[in-house]
């Protein structure tokens, strides 16, 4: 078996150029997804700096040496780049100075002092110096929605780290053909793992941005655009989901709906883009009101819903009086405007005023037009039945 290097250069140099075009394309499929274009110019700059290198003894060492291993090593700041995208932006000193070291040892090697092993050892050096800190940033990296995928694709960077690491101590140990080009094992295999790796990662850089597009798209669709509360669909499944849980513990669960008081006169006289400022406001205030597992939901045009589990009515009235006096104490401030807001709320609870969700949001209802009635600005509870307060068991879900 020959191992031809100049031929698997041509072939790889085929591929990271295929692979580099397919990632500059895939962003127009996948809008916002900047990892893919930084890893697609990766690829590209790995075509280039390997082509470069493919043409050694037909062009000048200074081309097919220092120029195409700066350029192969300037690869991994785009590496860098593009595992960092989503993420605070960090310092690329350290990788710039690497290759600036590296570039300049090369060129020491080439001109005063002519060797190929040290040359060899030198680049795969570098190499791996420049795999840690992508592979560094992709474990570290929090999001749940795309762990795997960070975790396969930092595999394959620590596979590149640890390819080259071996290729370099090999390469000391064994030392290398004065012609780099010439049939050699070590670099034959090394070369053709490294784009096996190359190809594999590109595939992780991909599943990466498909998974945090996914969970991206799965958060959009449970949130109402303007207020970023959860939207009836997904307050309903919150519900379901609580429901079961407070039958299951036994334990209480209570429905408040707030309805902000004359708020179309804020609309006729500052407007409806004052008007939207106001929801978002009152979103916030009413957010900041709640304890840690209640659930805030945008009912309506000017109607929020917050589900309050483990809540009898005393506690479920005392959080929504505390949110009520927290939206009063805080008016809007719209440019120069200040508005004031107040809210009225209906509070009911699942037992004592319904076991379905129909009997207990008509209860809220009923509760939220009598505190209307009595002129705003208050909480009112929905009269109970002799019930008890806990849930018992589920008789119908919601529609
Ligand atoms: P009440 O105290 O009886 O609740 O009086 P109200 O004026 O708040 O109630 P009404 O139902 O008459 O008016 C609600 C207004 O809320 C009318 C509607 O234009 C406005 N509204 C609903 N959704 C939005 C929205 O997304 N943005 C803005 N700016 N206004 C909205
Ligand atoms: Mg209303
Ligand atoms: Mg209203």
């Amino acid at each position: 078996m020959q191992f031809d290097l100049r031929t698997l250069f041509i072939v790889l140099v085929i591929l990271y150029a295929c692979l580099g075009f397919v990632c500059l394309f895939l962003p127009y499929r996948m809008p916002g997804s900047r990892a893919v274009s930084y890893w697609g110019y990766a690829m590209l700059t790995l075509t280039a700096g390997m082509a470069g290198i493919a043409l050694r003894g037909l062009v000048p060492d200074f081309i097919s040496v220092v120029i195409a291993n700066a350029v192969t090593l300037t690869t991994f700041v785009f590496v860098l780049a593009s595992v960092r995208q989503g993420h605070e932006a960090g310092s690329y000193l350290f990788a710039w100075s690497v290759i600036c070291v590296a570039v300049l040892l090369l060129a020491y090697f080439t001109y005063v002092l002519q060797d190929t092993r040290i040359r060899i050892a030198i680049v795969s050096a570098a190499i791996a110096l420049l795999t840690v800190q992508p592979v560094l940033t992709l474990i570290a990296a929090a999001e749940e929605s795309s762990r795997r995928a960070r975790l396969f694709t930092a595999f394959c960077v620590i596979g590149v780290g640890l390819l080259m690491l071996a290729r370099a101590l090999l390469t000391i140990k064994w030392g290398a053909n004065p012609d780099f080009l010439a049939p050699d094992f070590v670099q034959f295999g090394s070369i053709l793992l490294f784009g096996v790796f190359v190809v594999l990662g590109t595939l992780g850089v991909v599943w990466i941005e498909t998974a945090q597009l996914q969970s991206d798209l799965a958060r959009l669709a449970m949130l109402d655009p303007l207020t970023e509360t959860l939207n009836r669909r997904a307050f309903m499944l919150e519900y379901e989901r609580e429901l079961s849980r407070c039958v299951r513990e036994k334990t209480g669960l209570a429905l408040a709906i707030f309805d902000l008081d004359h708020f179309k006169d804020v609309n006729d006289s500052h407007g409806h883009l004052a008007g939207d400022q106001v929801l978002r406001s009152i979103a916030d205030t009413l957010r900041a009101s709640l304890r840690g597992h209640d659930v805030l939901g945008r009912y309506g045009g000017e109607e929020f819903s917050l589900l309050m589990p483990g809540a009898d009515m005393t506690a479920a009235m005392a959080a929504a009086e505390r949110a009520r006096l927290a939206v009063g104490a805080r008016p809007v401030e719209v440019g120069s405007l200040t508005i004031p807001i107040s809210v009225s709320a209906g509070v009911a609870t699942y037992g004592a005023n319904g076991s379905d969700w129909e009997s207990l949001l008509s209860s809220a209802d009923a509760a939220l037009y009598e505190a209307k009635h009595k002129g705003r600005n208050r909480v009112v509870a929905a009269p109970g039945a002799a019930a008890p307060a806990a849930c018992a068991k589920v008789r119908s879900t919601s529609k």
